[in-house]
């Protein structure tokens, strides 16, 4: 699976690719990457243009060398592993914020800008950027359009792909092209910026992005709510969301969670679901706590409590720290693939009751938390890796809850994207023709299929060997 990569001599400055070992194997995974599957692409390339990233691909397209963007890699799903090695082509040095508009509520990035960077940048003009995922201040806005991430304000606000107005894209081999526009709508021709939203860097490497910004509201208020059952604070969820209370975060953490951030932060919280809240408003912000603390006493909450001043980061913290939590709490257990399924915000209680009722039937830990607004929850199968009985059932459970979700209307993957872990529910989600529907476009995008092979389609994916499309049987 080796390729050739010293074509780069030619086209490329020394200092932008390297053939190094050390290079190699720092882009040879993501975060959710097991040691086992991590694959060393055969060079890694740091363009700092649009013009570099074109000459890469145009070469790596006419030689067959496959080309994986790399970002901040912080995805969960394997989604930049460069499964067929060849070229990891990180972006990471393309991080200029080009142009603030603040009259237009826009603003220009290249692709490698990390997400607090944004922020920081129009917080002169009163502005922010809502959709930043929890993980804002470690990725890029490159990862995230590719990977169409969310997070805590996306039941207020909505996720990246409402806020992606135009883009600069290459594509694979090495034409560029804009998408899109600075206006708020258009309906000329087709939607190629959506296409393009999510599409994991299977069809083209974004280059530059034009981004909404929304302002930043007068008042902001937190809290927390602590509930005697996982029922009831589910069912309060729902009712909060389909009753219309205007909340920007409203987040659910179950008992189990709960433990282990009091055991990571040293809190002395009770060991109880919580739901912990945001409010965005520019007036009125306590007219809606109340009608949210109404509805929560209707499902028997036992605390419901709003920050004062200053106070917020510390109310929070049990929720902003739980990915370091889960991982760290028992060193004889390791958590199994992270789970990401979101339904129909209806079904919100069913699945959290599914999630838990086959914890205690299979007798193994699974944490419970997300953007319940949304209907996320991530869910963590807790695994002894050298107990093979263990670890099957743990992916039973994992893989039950995900058919589960689907099921019930929702998603194997609400924010995370498919990568390579989510590639077997891709059929089971779409149906066949559907998923035919997104090969023709890949093929249409990537003929010869250099762009991040092995991800997103199931049957692409052959283990120790080149992919091979339909049309190639
Ligand atoms: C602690 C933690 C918390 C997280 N919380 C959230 C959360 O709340 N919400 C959420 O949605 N996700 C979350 N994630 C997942 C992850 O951070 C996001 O998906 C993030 O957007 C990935 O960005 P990245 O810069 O790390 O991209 P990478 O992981 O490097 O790449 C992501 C994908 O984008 C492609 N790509 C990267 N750059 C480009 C480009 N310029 N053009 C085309 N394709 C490109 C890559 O090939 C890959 O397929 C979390 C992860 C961690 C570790």
């Amino acid at each position: 699976m080796e390729h050739d990569c010293t074509f780069l001599d030619e086209l490329l400055p020394s200092e932008r690719y390297s053939l190094g070992e050390a290079d190699r194997a720092s882009r040879a995974g993501d975060w959710g990457t097991p040691e086992d599957q991590r694959v060393r692409p055969d060079a890694v390339v740091w363009p700092r243009s649009t013009d570099d990233v074109s000459t890469v691909l145009e070469a790596a397209h006419e030689r067959g060398v496959p080309v994986t963007p790399y970002a901040a890699g912080t995805s969960l799903e394997g989604n930049p592993t460069p499964v067929f090695a060849g070229i990891s082509l990180d972006l990471t040095e393309m991080d200029a914020v080009i142009d603030v508009r603040p009259d237009d509520f826009q603003l220009d990035v290249q692709p490698g800008v990390m997400g607090g960077a944004i922020d920081e940048a129009v917080a002169q003009y009163g502005l922010f950027f809502p959709p930043l995922p929890s993980s804002g201040d470690i990725s890029t806005i490159g990862g995230m359009i590719a990977n169409d991430a969310s997070g805590m304000q996306t039941v207020k606000y909505g996720e990246v792909s409402d806020w992606v107005r135009a883009l600069e894209v290459v594509l694979a081999d090495g034409t560029v092209i804009r998408t899109g526009s600075r206006a708020i709508k258009s309906s000329s021709g087709y939607n190629l910026t959506d296409l393009f939203v999510g599409s994991e860097g299977t069809l083209g490497v974004i280059t530059r992005a034009t981004l909404g910004l929304a302002g930043v509201p007068e008042q902001i208020r937190g809290g927390r709510a602590i509930f005697p059952t996982l029922d009831d604070a589910a069912e309060a969820v729902f009712d909060a969301v389909r009753s219309g209370v205007d909340v920007a975060k409203i987040e659910l953490v179950d008992e189990l969670s709960a433990t282990m951030a009091n055991a990571y932060l040293g809190l002395e919280l009770p060991d109880a679901p919580m739901v912990f809240l945001e409010f965005h408003a520019n007036h009125d912000v306590e007219r809606e706590i109340d009608f949210c603390r109404s509805i929560f006493e209707a499902h028997a909450v036992d605390r419901f409590e709003m920050a004062g001043e200053g106070e917020m980061d510390e109310l929070w913290r049990a929720r902003k720290d739980l990915a370091y939590a889960v991982q760290s709490y028992d060193p004889d257990l390791e958590p199994i693939h992270p789970g990401d399924v979101t339904v129909p915000i209806s079904a919100y209680p069913a699945i959290i009751r599914y999630a838990k009722d086959l914890a205690a039937e299979a007798d193994v830990m699974v944490p419970c938390f997300g953007h319940a607004g949304d209907g996320n929850v991530h869910y963590t199968v807790m695994v002894d890796r050298d107990d093979q009985e263990s670890v099957e059932t743990a992916e039973r459970v994992y893989a039950d809850i995900v058919e589960k979700a689907i099921e019930l209307g929702g998603t194997s993957t609400g924010e995370h994207g498919i990568g390579r872990g989510k590639c077997e529910y891709l059929e089971r989600e779409h149906g066949t023709d559907a998923v035919e529907a997104m090969r023709a476009l890949k093929r249409a995008f990537d003929p010869t299929d250099i762009l991040n092979p092995g991800k997103i389609f199931p049957e692409t994916v052959s283990p120790g060997g080149r992919v091979r499309l339909p049309s190639e049987d």
